[in-house]
């Protein structure tokens, strides 16, 4: 084990931060619209956009900058999905800056019966983040104020366009931490987070945002205002309403503001890199992660050799170890360094003794911590490759996630360019990013959907673990939920947006 990571990075760390205009590389005439993607979907008997609506937004938005149209600018960032899969044709984007202006804007829509499309930071991977025909997208990107945070008991409250890694560094200043982590942290925002019920790289540790997240106000599609944004951790006060928009992919209303627990910062964290020669050794180092490291196991990735060689070839990004079938990244934060390295060496001589790992590397300064984590974190992002990608992301029994990636490897063949596996082990979260060519994307697709989804399904899996439904995997809910939840689904829906304009043609089938 080399013991201190000695090698300095050839690239500096850097976290995801998205930009909005389209990169000459992916062209974007190579995106297809969603509407031609899935051809199943039908625009629905939504108002055509009229010069008065927009009069009308003006005399709600009135500072400048909180519209744009595509009389004077270019939307195609708005209107393309993150991993240039999917394209809508939107004319207009509205940035709000409060809940007030949203409930102005819903209630205007709901009278005309104007489709409205939520967008966060637009960092989504199954297309729910943007248009699909011609609906008006709904930036909460100026909704970025910290509105408190109570120092004692860790309990931050904001607006709901808040990035990510912004509200962790201020609550590093308190000593807290946010809760949870995503490779999308530079660009993502809370709101986002909270309607996709976003799990990321410690849920392991702090559990998902079902369980973080106290309280929240939203916008329904009606222009109501719904106040849930409470800061206690108990309140068995009725329906638990706030839990009916986690998760819900801005489907039943807009959420404004969001009030989080977040933890107290660890005063140790340790990463190891892990390289394993098949994957077997992968499972049993899990099992041995997980009995050794107990309570300051914070986080538990794995990654095969393809996945390894994207974020070499994309990014330029090098592994510290040399070529192994597959890689654990394990993450300890605890209080106590040398209580956490005493456990640490003794997992780690339990894992080289079985055999289970071959080599690995060992990180406690934070920027060398952080240098092997952006090894695992930006493998989705694919850095100037001219190529296009697919994205998938299921819980299933983790005995299976190699399983299922050779499968793949060997239906899809020499039509892609490669498939890996990669994910969150720890919480029986697997990924898999297919790279193709452009001109291969149809036939791909159709041999990827629904197989892959019936496989999961048949071997008891969720067809997304963390991603959500969109417009890539909605109408194949049923083979995740049952049908008379799908039914309940669908009266709620009714019931909180009879005329349908939120997010129209996702999440449900
Ligand atoms: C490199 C990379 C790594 C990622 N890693 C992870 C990961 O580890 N775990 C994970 O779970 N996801 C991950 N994702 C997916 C994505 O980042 C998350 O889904 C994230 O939570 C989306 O947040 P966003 O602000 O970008 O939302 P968007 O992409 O803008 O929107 C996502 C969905 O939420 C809705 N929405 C957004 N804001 C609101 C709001 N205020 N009110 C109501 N609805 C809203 C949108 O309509 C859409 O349906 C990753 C993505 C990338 C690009």
């Amino acid at each position: 084990m080399n013991r201190y990571l000695m090698k300095i990075y050839k690239n500096r760390l850097l976290s995801l931060t998205i930009t909005r205009s389209l990169t000459t590389s992916r062209r974007l005439e190579n995106i297809p619209y969603t509407s031609d993607r899935y051809p199943h979907l039908k625009r629905g008997d939504f108002a055509i956009l009229q010069d008065y609506d927009i009069e009308a937004f003006k005399k709600i938005l009135t500072n400048s900058g909180q519209i744009l149209s595509s009389k004077d600018e270019d939307l195609s960032g708005y209107n393309t999905d993150w991993l240039k899969t999917v394209r809508g044709k939107s004319d207009l984007v509205l940035r709000p800056k409060s809940a007030e202006e949203i409930s102005k804007i819903l209630g205007y829509c709901n009278e005309r019966k104007i489709a409205v499309s939520v967008q966060g930071g637009n960092t989504g991977l199954v297309g729910g983040s943007v248009p699909v025909f011609d609906e008006v997208i709904l930036s909460t990107e100026r909704m970025n104020r910290i509105i408190n945070f109570d120092a004692f008991s860790g309990v931050l409250t904001c607006e709901s366009g808040c990035i990510l890694e912004k509200l962790d560094e201020y609550a590093r200043e308190f000593d807290y931490i946010i809760p949870y982590d995503l490779g999308a942290k530079g660009s993502c925002q809370i709101g986002g987070n909270v309607s996709t019920n976003a799990g990321g790289l410690r849920l392991l540790r702090y559990g998902s945002l079902h369980g973080s997240i106290l309280g929240l106000e939203a916008v329904l599609a009606n222009g109501e205002i719904i106040d849930c944004l409470s800061t206690l951790r108990k309140d068995n006060t009725g329906y638990d309403l706030k839990q009916l928009f986690i998760g819900s992919e801005g489907n039943l209303g807009v959420v404004t503001k969001v009030s989080i627990l977040c933890a107290k910062q660890p005063k140790s964290v340790n990463v190891a890199l892990l390289g394993c020669p098949d994957y077997k050794s992968v499972l049993e180092t899990l099992d041995v992660a997980k009995g050794k490291l107990g309570e300051i196991l914070s986080a538990f990735e794995y990654m095969d050799s393809t996945a390894m060689e994207m974020v070499r070839q994309n990014l330029g990004l090098q592994c510290p170890l040399d070529k192994y079938p597959f890689y654990c990244l394990i993450e300890t934060s605890g209080s106590n360094a040398s209580h956490d390295e005493e456990k640490l060496n003794t997992f780690l001589n339990n894992a080289l003794d079985g055999g289970f790992a071959a080599d690995g590397v060992l990180a406690t300064e934070p920027s060398k911590v952080n240098s092997l984590w952006q090894l695992r974190e930006r493998i989705a992002d694919r850095g100037s490759s001219p190529k296009a990608s697919m994205a998938y992301d299921f819980s299933l029994s983790v005995r299976l996630f190699d399983e299922l990636t050779q499968i793949l490897r060997r239906r899809l063949g020499n039509l892609v360019s490669s498939v890996s596996g990669f994910g969150h082990l720890g919480d029986g979260n697997i990924h898999l990013t297919v790279e193709l060519e452009w001109e291969n994307s149809k036939e791909v697709q159709e041999l990827l959907e629904p197989f892959i989804f019936e496989w999961v399904a048949e071997k008891k899996g969720s067809i997304s673990a963390e991603h959500g439904l969109g417009t890539q995997k909605n109408k194949h809910i049923n083979l995740s939920k049952s049908k008379t939840a799908v039914d309940l689904m669908e009266r709620l829906k009714d019931h909180m947006d009879p005329k349908g304009i939120l997010n129209p043609y996702k999440t449900l089938p």
